[in-house]
């Protein structure tokens, strides 16, 4: 019975508020229309490379972090559209080659959040997607398993070194039992230089994953 409710109320729901392509703005009940798709086609990347990192083994990602990508998620960022995470991960749902990969592992989890910056925004954007595609793929959700410890300075405005150094020690795994020998995949929206997923990668290595890969929607 309550399920015949909650099913009634999303109906209801989507009637009130029917889902929207992110990009167009235009009533779609898949979050992104066909036209936007084959508009953002030339930046879709499908991506899994082996990586150098002695933490993790592949890095995927969806696409390239340019032109209509780039400012979709500067918006789903800072502009307080948490809503976008819809469209996000229809395109990664949608992505059969990336998918197939993401089922042969255990457990996802994504790069947290400062509590005090999440209180200010409302989200955390990493895990607004990651959430959705776990349900979707029906893989082990952990969003609380890496949390970060300090405050740290907004990372695009340093250099590939200051990077590094901004981000050591910075995180931390409150759920060791949650982790230990399975197959992690770690989710963040934006790859630039890599040092947040390689630090956090870290962490989980040391609390006793077996194997981690990096996951990110883009990569700049
Ligand atoms: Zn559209």
């Amino acid at each position: 019975m309550p399920q015949i409710i909650c099913s009634l109320f999303t109906k209801f729901l989507d009637i009130i508020f029917p889902p929207k392509c992110g990009f167009c703005g235009k009533i779609n009940k898949d979050f992104i229309c066909k036209k936007c798709e084959n508009e953002i086609k030339y930046l879709k990347k499908d991506c899994i490379a082996k990586t150098n990192n002695v933490t993790y083994k592949y890095h995927l990602y969806a696409y390239k972090y340019e032109n209509e990508i780039r400012e979709k998620m500067l918006q789903f960022k800072f502009n307080d559209e948490p809503e976008l995470a819809e469209t996000f991960s229809k395109l990664i749902i949608k992505n059969e080659k990336i998918c197939r990969f993401l089922e042969t592992y255990d457990i996802i989890i994504p790069v947290p959040m400062h509590i005090k910056k999440q209180t200010i925004r409302g989200y955390n954007q990493a895990d607004l997607i990651a959430k959705k595609i776990a349900k979707e793929l029906h893989i082990e959700y952990a969003k609380d398993a890496l949390i970060k410890i300090r405050k740290t300075k907004t990372q695009s405005s340093l250099n590939a070194s200051q990077r590094k150094s901004n981000v050591k020690d910075a995180y931390d795994c409150k759920i060791k039992e949650k982790i230990k020998d399975k197959k992690v995949i770690l989710f963040d929206d934006i790859y630039t230089t890599g040092s947040t997923v390689a630090e956090c990668a870290k962490v989980l290595k040391q609390s006793g994953a077996k194997e981690i890969s990096v996951f990110t929607f883009a990569k700049d």
